[in-house]
């Protein structure tokens, strides 16, 4: 029979071993070829003696997924890799778009891991203890209006916010605008958690407020964790109450 081979899309995780799944441990164990962006290579590089390598640059992510599908079709095993979740803005979801998009008859296991916000609410204390929203204030792909708009609206409804890719080097002012946006809903003295490199090698944190947020330094390897009306800061931890009676 032929042999069609088989695509693991996983979710390596912060970036620590011991935040990474059992499964996704296993897949890229079991796989032969290896493929994803450097900087998530490097972080499982001693799993990899004797398997194929294949990193490439950021923003090629439909490449990616091309080459994962043409090593499989070879009847290989290949794991293709994204950090935290390969779910939540990894490549889960481009990789079943373009196995649709090619109509190939190919299995994917798709393998969660622990995404940023879990990762960095854990180090915070516990701010995600009520109804959350996570927005990514990336507008490569996505319109910045919309962007706005959704951020609007979970302020509004008084909703947690985790803000991802909030800050990069040539995008410095969609932070200030969303901030703006929040003041108008959320009190200033809203409980703000800054987390950078989260449960990885590097972990900073910051504990502030909505007010003097961006008095902090901000950038692509950092999570934003705003919370709610009932948030609050003790011994440094920010929690947000489930509701139970103490
Ligand atoms: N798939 C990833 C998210 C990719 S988007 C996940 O589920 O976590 C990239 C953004 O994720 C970064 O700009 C940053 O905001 C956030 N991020 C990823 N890992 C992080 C970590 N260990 N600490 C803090 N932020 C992280």
């Amino acid at each position: 029979m032929h042999n069609k081979g088989k695509i693991y899309v996983i979710g390596l995780g912060p970036g620590n071993r011991e935040h990474m799944s059992k499964r996704a441990l296993d897949a890229i164990i079991d796989s032969e070829v290896v493929i994803g962006y450097k900087t998530y290579i490097h972080l499982v590089e001693d799993l990899l003696e004797g398997k194929e390598v294949i990193d490439s640059g950021m923003r090629k992510e439909v490449e990616r997924c091309n080459l994962t599908i043409d090593q499989a079709l070879e009847g290989k095993k290949v794991c293709i890799i994204s950090s935290g979740d390969a779910g939540v803005y990894g490549m889960a979801g481009i990789m079943l778009e373009v196995k649709y998009e090619r109509n190939v008859d190919i299995e994917i296991e798709l393998i969660p891991g622990i995404t940023a916000a879990s990762a960095a609410a854990s180090v915070l204390g516990a701010p995600m203890m009520h109804d959350f929203s996570v927005i990514s204030l990336s507008d490569l792909l996505t319109d910045w209006e919309l962007i706005k708009r959704r951020i609007e609206c979970a302020s509004m409804g008084d909703f947690i916010i985790a803000l991802y890719n909030p800050r990069s080097k040539g995008r410095v002012h969609q932070i200030e605008h969303a901030r703006e946006i929040m003041m108008k809903h959320k009190d200033k003295n809203t409980p703000v958690g800054i987390v950078r490199n989260a449960k990885r090698d590097g972990e900073e944190v910051i504990v502030t407020n909505l007010q003097d947020m961006l008095k902090h330094p901000i950038d692509m390897l950092t999570v934003v964790i705003i919370g709610n009306a009932k948030t609050y800061v003790k011994d440094g931890k920010m929690i947000t109450p489930r509701g139970y009676k103490l």
